[in-house]
């Protein structure tokens, strides 16, 4: 009888950690190991503590610079 429950229990925590993943994966873009703009390599310090990074600092100053001139 326990065992069912068992079951159950893994597979809730199972759809559970899929749906998180999901969730995550949809806000986050997956981070690149060079800059989308000007393809020089992100240092890896910026590529862990930014989660989804695109560019590399100077260029993502510039987009940003870009986003606030065009609001
Ligand atoms: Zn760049």
């Amino acid at each position: 009888m326990s065992d069912v429950i068992d079951t159950a229990q893994t597979q809730s925590e199972l759809i559970l950690e899929h749906q998180i993943r999901q969730a995550t994966q949809k806000t986050s873009l997956p981070t690149r190991t060079h800059c989308i703009d000007c393809d020089e390599p992100i240092p890896l310090l910026r590529q862990q503590k930014v989660t989804g990074c695109q560019r590399c600092v100077a260029c993502q100053t510039d987009f940003e610079k870009q986003n606030l001139r065009g609001v």
